[in-house]
């Protein structure tokens, strides 16, 4: 591949499918606020065109589905890319070329640790799903340390292999059904992809549930059906716009070197002012 200058001013979001990310919203807020002449789209690209994309934008962020291709085109990945094998965030660096990072991992943790007004240290974790996200939550879990994290997922094998993946972590273990769940939980986190169209199904029934808190990564427009049933059973519960937040503020902080306009941000994806 070609080591040639990339457009300077041009950021992009690449997945499919996009439509419905707050993604450019919430960065073209922050480039608007930082005084800085750039701007950044979101385009809807295939896997055969996706190292070209990311090698001809100054950087961007990646989505579904090809957040594990984007690590592999890299020049220069870092440890969390590496541990997770999964890059959404990506820039040119005129001496080291394509560098690619995963801000899910500390967006999540900053997210959780917003909700539970404390760190993940010593907590009980159990993460629904086993794709992409959830792979990012484990790491930012087992590298936190949490005293225990179950994966409950719709196919076993792949919470096995998410776990095998990240070197088999002796806190944590997949559970193989819903009978198996040991609450109380500390935390709960869907890291399905339940809750993107408004037909789906709920992920798990709250009613099964005994938690401290519930971190839902899915958002939307509006609050979600799990975020909405998790309340409506007494459990505290918000959806992923902190985190989509969080995640957008470090890759903004990786592409310009200074510190993001986080309130900006966060108010552009509809998160309450005092939140
Ligand atoms: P992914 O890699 O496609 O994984 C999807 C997960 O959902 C898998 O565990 C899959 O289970 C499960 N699933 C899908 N359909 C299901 C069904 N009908 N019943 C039960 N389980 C089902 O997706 P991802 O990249 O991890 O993203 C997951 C969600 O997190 C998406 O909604 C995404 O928007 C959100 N997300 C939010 C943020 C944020 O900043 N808030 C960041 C990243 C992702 P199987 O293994 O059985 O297929």
């Amino acid at each position: 591949m070609s080591r040639s200058r990339p457009r300077p001013s041009l950021y992009a979001l690449l997945g499919d499918p996009i439509a419905h990310s707050l993604s450019p919203r919430i960065q073209n807020a922050a480039l608007r606020s930082a005084g800085l002449d750039a701007s950044y789209v979101a385009l809807r690209t295939d896997s055969e065109r996706l190292e070209a994309v990311m090698r001809s934008h100054a950087g961007g962020n990646v989505t579904l589905p090809h957040k594990t291709a984007a690590a592999g085109a890299l020049d220069r990945s870092s440890t969390g890319v590496l541990a997770t094998r999964a890059c959404n965030t990506f820039w040119w660096d005129a001496d080291y070329g394509l560098c690619g990072d995963n801000t899910d991992i500390e967006a999540f943790r900053l997210a959780a640790e917003h909700l539970l007004h404390s760190d993940l240290t010593g907590r009980k974790v159990l993460l629904l799903g086993a794709g992409g996200v959830a792979r990012a939550v484990t790491h930012a879990c087992v590298t936190a340390g949490v005293a225990q994290l179950q994966i409950l997922n719709r196919t076993l094998r792949h919470a096995r292999s998410l776990l095998a993946d990240l070197g088999d972590p002796r806190t944590a273990e997949a559970l193989a059904n819903e009978d198996d769940l040991s609450g109380p939980y500390d935390l709960i986190v869907n890291a399905t992809s339940l809750g993107l169209s408004s037909s789906d199904p709920l992920p798990i029934d709250p009613a099964r549930l005994e938690a401290g808190a519930v971190l839902d990564l899915v958002y939307g427009a509006d609050e979600t059906s799990f975020v909405l049933a998790c309340r409506k059973a007494g459990l505290p519960a918000v959806d992923g716009r902190r985190m989509l937040v969080e995640q957008a503020a470090l890759a903004f902080e990786h592409w310009f070197a200074f510190g993001a306009p986080r309130e900006v941000m966060g108010s552009a994806a509809g998160l309450p002012d005092a939140d």
